[in-house]
């Protein structure tokens, strides 16, 4: 008899703009074959350098309109004036062949995503102070100024936020983050739920 997959775990990861998260993201990739990342669909324009079904499935606003009619999305929101959304299927498919996923989604989309699927972990992650954020979203060089003054507002309402959230990082050194978010994806791997059926035979060897 076949054995059932184990689900994987879906982290949900939230930050202001210029927090870092992408980068961060990239980087956990890079070091843990296990985590997978989710694909958003948004209604932005492309930045020099993004590439269309790796950054994001960059899509018209009546595309996308589209598949909201169609219920084609986990979540979706609005979010400085641009839809952003999760396509439900791939995230689905991922986890039932247990990969970890991962959603960098903002707090309107982590707080449906919290409602749907409870068993998620998410993640907040801050900026050391709001003058780094400035110089990082300026010295990015993707954005507008006006873009950039956007998302300096909309980060205090991002962070208003923060508290819903299970983990705080604090992104000052990035080696340090990123220690602290596999941090967290090896202690959820260390769990009982989930250590119980990868070790049965083991444990109970070890109970008689
Ligand atoms: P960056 O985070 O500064 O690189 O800017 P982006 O344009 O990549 O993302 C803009 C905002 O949209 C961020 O708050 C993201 O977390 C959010 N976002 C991205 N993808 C999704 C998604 O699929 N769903 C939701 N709800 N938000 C998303
Ligand atoms: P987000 O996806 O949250 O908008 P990015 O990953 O695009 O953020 O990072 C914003 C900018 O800040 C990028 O230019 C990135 O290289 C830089 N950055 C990220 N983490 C750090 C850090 N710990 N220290 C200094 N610069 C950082
Ligand atoms: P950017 O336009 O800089 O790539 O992203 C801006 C914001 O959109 C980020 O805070 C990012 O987390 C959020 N975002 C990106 N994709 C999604 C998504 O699929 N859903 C939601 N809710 N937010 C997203």
């Amino acid at each position: 008899m076949k054995q059932a997959v184990e689900q994987g775990t879906l982290y949900v990861i939230s930050a202001p703009s210029g927090a870092g998260k992408t980068s961060l993201v990239a980087a956990m990739l890079r070091n843990d074959e296990k985590l997978g990342v989710s694909v958003s669909h948004t209604t932005r324009p492309m930045r020099d350098g993004e590439v269309d079904g790796v950054n994001y499935h960059f899509v018209s606003r009546d595309a996308f309109e589209l598949m909201i009619s169609r219920g084609d999305f986990l979540e979706h929101a609005d979010v400085f004036g641009n839809y952003y959304g999760t396509s439900h299927i791939w995230v689905r498919e991922t986890l039932a062949r247990g990969q970890d996923v991962i959603l960098e989604i903002d707090w309107q989309g982590a707080e449906q995503v919290r409602r749907l699927m409870p068993e998620c972990v998410s993640i907040f992650i801050v900026p050391p102070s709001a003058e780094a954020l400035r110089g990082r979203l300026t010295g990015r060089g993707t954005d507008a100024p006006e873009v950039v003054e956007r998302r300096l507002k909309e980060a205090a309402e991002e962070c208003r936020h923060a508290l819903a959230f299970d983990y705080l990082v604090v992104n000052d050194q990035f080696e340090v983050a990123l220690a602290d978010l596999l941090a967290i994806v090896r202690s959820q791997r260390l769990r009982m739920a989930v250590q119980q059926d990868r070790h049965r035979a083991l444990l109970t060897g070890l109970s008689q």
